[in-house]
């Protein structure tokens, strides 16, 4: 049996293995479906405290995988497909197999969503895509666009500047809710240009099944269009990854884990760190700074159990 299990290699369940592995507990963490978390999927980070030049995100990331493994953190790749609490036990399958454990810190983090329109899942790589960082840079000298208004439309808008001709932001309302730096430098940059009150009703592909526009519809005057362009960037937000838990750990209406105290969650011995159970702040900093609450609220567990 392990000590703890830690599910996700973020920011969150890095930091959790960092002082778990110092606390001598030698963790076993689970590299899920995006190893590394949404700091992969990001080019500068210029908020993380002690990098005033700011730092690349993989890299940020690279660097808690060594530091956790300095420390005695163990890493399996795998996805966990049901989790159970039998008998004071915490029980978790994995790729087929059940590992068990005296802790679980769950830090699987959120996955981008996407907007729910026909044949969606099959046009994801071909034109559709929620990560400017990983994709922004094979659509060269092409029109693209952005949905969503939030920092993360804003900021992707912003980076797909550096290679798209022209970069359409489609947002549902008449203004950004993006902070107010971030939307100002998006809105200044000449090569964007916002589409107001409006929202996506189809994506329109060729006949090689690619991406060439999408339809338009206005909210407030009803009046439908259409766009030609190479690749929609999709940034209207998260899901907790959650799916493995519900029904068996608390959730509230969002899916996100209940905390009921500290990290701890409803099941003995199991503990929530970052995304996955915070839909408010949704920061590096914030979701390591829960990482290491999470492990000394379990390291405490398991002294007081012990
Ligand atoms: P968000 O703040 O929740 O914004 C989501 C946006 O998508 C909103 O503008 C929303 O419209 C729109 N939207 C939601 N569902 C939609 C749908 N079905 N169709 C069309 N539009 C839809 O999400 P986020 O931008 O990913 O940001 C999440 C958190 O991460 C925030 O706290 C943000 O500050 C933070 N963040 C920070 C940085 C940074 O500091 N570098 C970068 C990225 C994100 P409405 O406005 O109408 O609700």
């Amino acid at each position: 049996m392990e000590n703890v299990i830690i599910v996700g290699t973020g920011c969150a369940g890095l930091t959790a293995a960092i002082y778990t592995g110092r606390a001598n507990l030698s963790p076993l963490v689970l590299e899920g479906r995006q190893p590394g978390g949404q700091l992969t999927t990001t080019t500068a980070v210029e908020n993380f405290p002690g990098f005033p030049d700011g730092v690349d995100g993989p890299d940020l990331i690279m660097r808690m995988h060594a530091q956790a493994e300095k420390f005695g953190a163990r890493f399996r790749y795998g996805t966990v497909e049901e989790f159970e609490h039998v008998d004071g036990v915490n029980r978790l399958k994995v790729d087929g197999d059940w590992i068990e454990a005296k802790a679980v810190i769950v830090a699987s983090g959120a996955s981008p969503r996407y907007l729910d329109l026909d044949r969606e899942k099959e046009l994801i790589g071909h034109g559709l895509t929620s990560c400017a960082t990983c994709d922004g840079a094979f659509y060269r000298n092409v029109p693209v666009c952005v949905v969503g208004g939030g920092d993360s439309a804003a900021e992707e808008a912003t980076f797909l500047t550096r290679f798209a001709s022209k970069v359409y932001l489609i947002h549902r309302r008449g203004e950004l809710r993006a902070s107010k730096i971030m939307a100002d430098r998006a809105l200044a940059n000449p090569k964007i240009e916002p589409v107001w009150n409006s929202v996506i009703t189809k994506y329109l592909t060729d006949d090689e099944g690619e991406v060439r526009g999408v339809a338009l519809k206005n909210l407030e005057t009803g009046a439908e269009s259409e766009l030609a362009l190479k690749c929609v960037f999709v940034a209207i937000g998260h899901e907790p990854n959650t799916q493995p838990f519900r029904g068996k750990i608390d959730t509230d209406e969002g899916g996100y884990l209940v905390q009921t105290s500290g990290t701890h969650t409803n099941v003995p011995g199991v503990f929530a760190a970052g995304d996955v159970a915070d839909h408010v702040y949704r920061q590096a900093i914030t979701a390591a700074g829960q990482g290491c609450a999470a492990a000394i609220d379990a390291e405490r567990w398991l002294a007081a159990r012990e």
